[in-house]
């Protein structure tokens, strides 16, 4: 099953913490099928932190989106996140984006994540990697929705 990962780091090396996640990913038996750039972006929610490091990767993974949740924390606990509050700093955050036309919709794993479409540092770099992706509720590709964020 192919899906997409939002990254973000905002403590210590921002760029080291993205890539070793990724590459603890592709130890984790997911294959990395493609990559975004790096954007630097300012906090969302809670402005008054560091700026943040933000970029997607589309990875192919034989696990359900429970298993691949349960991966991805132990890769952001592996990395020294701490319990920290919503939306506030870390080392690694992990967020499953989509998870193919996958529709999930419980308190531990919301898929498709339910703020991406709202999200300039989401959109932006999955445009790189997917722009032609339907958002299974939206029914609109990245590149829509990245637009429509942008219009005034
Ligand atoms: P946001 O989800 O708005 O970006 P956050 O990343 O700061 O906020 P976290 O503290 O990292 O939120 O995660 C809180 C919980 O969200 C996790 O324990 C996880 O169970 C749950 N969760 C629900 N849907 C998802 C998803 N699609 N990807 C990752 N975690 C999710
Ligand atoms: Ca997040
Ligand atoms: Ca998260």
């Amino acid at each position: 099953m192919k899906a997409y990962i939002g990254l973000g780091s905002n403590v210590g090396t921002r760029q080291t913490n993205c890539l070793h996640a990724i590459e603890l990913m592709s130890r984790a038996g997911m294959l990395v099928t493609a990559q975004s750039r790096m954007y630097e972006t300012k906090a969302w929610g809670v402005v008054n932190q560091s700026d943040f490091i933000n970029m997607c990767v589309e990875i192919e993974i034989p696990l359900t989106p429970f298993q691949l949740l349960e991966e991805l924390q132990a890769i952001e606990i592996q990395m020294g996140r701490h319990k920290s509050y919503k939306w506030g700093p870390r080392e690694i955050d992990l967020d499953i984006l989509f998870c193919g036309e996958q529709i999930i919709d419980e308190e531990r794993l919301k898929i498709p994540h339910p703020y991406a479409h709202l999200r300039e540092f989401v959109l932006e770099p999955l445009a790189e990697i997917a722009p032609e992706f339907v958002h299974p509720l939206i029914g609109k590709t990245i590149v829509q929705m990245l637009r429509r964020l942008q219009t005034p």
